[in-house]
């Protein structure tokens, strides 16, 4: 970008000009010094946040908070907290923020980074890196994805799912739908919900349902499924095959509760229809438990969605219990630390997948680290029915997904703002960022070491 400005159009003119009257000296010595050499934005080092604000879009599909960081300069930025979580996640952090400098961003993550958790608790610590990468790209004057090191593509590919319905043929259309809409990769649920009503499909303690116990992890749910079981899902399967083609890469997801043995009988089952993936079979944190299922079925499994921080995407990598990665940058650590998760993935053979659900806000910081993050492979999106999602955003073009892509954004920061006028239609509560003094005196002895 100070390349850019340094060949301005008025400047070589007057250089040109200055020659021509005899004034070289003058030129060489005060030109650089004009000011459109210089970054009017905001002076980056003097720069401090003031105000951390939020709002809560609803609808979008998801339920989507949005912060804004303000500054002593004016400019300010945008972040989202992970779809579903409360904004609270991000406000009680304003007191650690307010004073310090939005462009160190490191810092200022390595300072709140004990106050994320997995899931939805991590939400706000990100939600805060994003608006922080789109102060800093905002004050710098370019766009996120070249403050992590350029960019490896100019457009990031996308994947959507469909509504679910118990009827391949009507499933397979909706799907192919998505393929015609120029996607080129899909998605869709198949769970064992599917096979629920059919006698002798599944196992379980009689008079337990296939939904009974959604907060019991998959091995204590008593749940398997029997051969026919296995049979019947692989044959919806076939007919999804039929109508979308064997050529295209489906990934499936939302399995259900069943056991590891059903896991692995299901996917051996599926081998013959290719899947790109099956997502979250069991959950992630028995790494021990997914590396056995791996081992024992030739699709890739996948998992990370919900997993916070580099490290535990590093523990599975390392065990090759997965075999590619799926993080949702609004909790596994924002954008630096999503592309770090990339990174050490891609060392170990792994490639990274994306997960997201948000609004175009949170959208926009996975297309930056996309861009920059060399095994990427495709990037969720949950709102292509959401006829206004698109228009949350000022800044770009529309729609946002255009057949299946996303273009990466070259204007500084993020590449957005806020189109207050739409935003204002779909708040969860009333009100437009308003103040937020309750969260000013938060304060606790953060130190994690005596
Ligand atoms: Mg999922």
């Amino acid at each position: 970008m100070a390349q850019k400005n340094y060949s301005h159009p008025r400047r070589s003119f007057l250089k040109n000009a200055a020659g021509a009257l005899g004034l070289g000296f003058w030129a060489d010595e005060t030109l650089d010094a004009l000011p459109q050499n210089t970054n009017t934005n905001s002076k980056p080092t003097d720069l401090k946040i003031t105000d951390m604000r939020a709002l809560t879009v609803r609808g979008a599909p998801m339920t989507c908070p949005i912060i804004r960081i303000d500054t002593n300069q004016g400019i300010y930025g945008l972040g989202e907290v992970r779809d579903g979580a409360s904004k609270t996640y991000a406000l009680f952090l304003k007191s650690r923020i307010v004073g310090e400098n939005p462009c160190n961003i490191d810092k200022i993550f390595r300072k709140i980074k004990q106050f994320g958790g997995h899931s939805r608790q991590g939400g706000g610590v990100c939600g805060i890196e994003m608006a922080l990468w789109d102060l800093a790209g905002k004050a710098y004057n370019v766009p996120v994805y070249q403050m992590l090191g350029g960019k490896f593509r100019d457009s990031i590919r996308c994947y959507a799912d469909t509504t679910e319905s118990n009827d391949p043929k009507v499933y397979g259309q909706r799907l192919k739908g998505r393929r015609d809409e120029g996607f080129t990769w899909l998605k869709m649920d198949l769970g064992v919900d599917l096979v629920a009503d059919v006698p002798g499909a599944l196992t379980m303690p009689v008079g337990q349902r296939v939904n009974s116990n959604p907060n019991t992890q998959h091995m204590f749910t008593g749940m398997e499924l029997t051969e026919k079981g296995v049979q019947l899902m692989a044959d919806f399967v076939a007919q999804i095959r039929e109508a979308v083609g064997m050529d295209i890469p489906l990934s499936a997801d939302h399995f259900g509760h069943i056991g590891v043995n059903s896991c692995i009988r299901l996917g051996k089952a599926l081998t013959k229809y290719n899947m790109a993936w099956l997502e979250d079979m069991i959950p992630w944190q028995r790494t021990d438990l997914l590396k056995q299922i791996a081992d024992a079925v030739d699709i890739p499994i996948l998992t990370g969605e919900d997993i916070y921080l580099k490290e535990n995407f590093i523990e599975l990598c390392r065990a090759h219990a997965v075999d590619i990665i799926h993080p949702d940058l609004a909790t596994s650590g924002g954008i630096l630390e999503t592309k770090k998760i990339g990174d050490a993935a891609e060392d170990l053979g792994v490639p990274m997948a994306m997960h997201f659900a948000g609004s175009p806000i949170s959208c926009m910081a996975n297309v930056h680290c996309a861009a920059a993050t060399e095994n990427f492979l495709v990037l969720e999106n949950h709102s292509v029915d959401v006829p206004w999602w698109s228009d949350l955003v000022n800044g770009v073009d529309k729609p946002i997904v255009k057949k299946g892509f996303i273009a990466v954004p070259e204007k500084p920061g993020l590449g957005v703002t806020l189109n207050e006028a739409v935003v204002k239609q779909h708040l969860l509560e009333p009100g437009y960022f308003e103040p937020t003094p309750e969260w000013d005196r938060e304060r606790s002895a953060d130190r994690l070491w005596s």
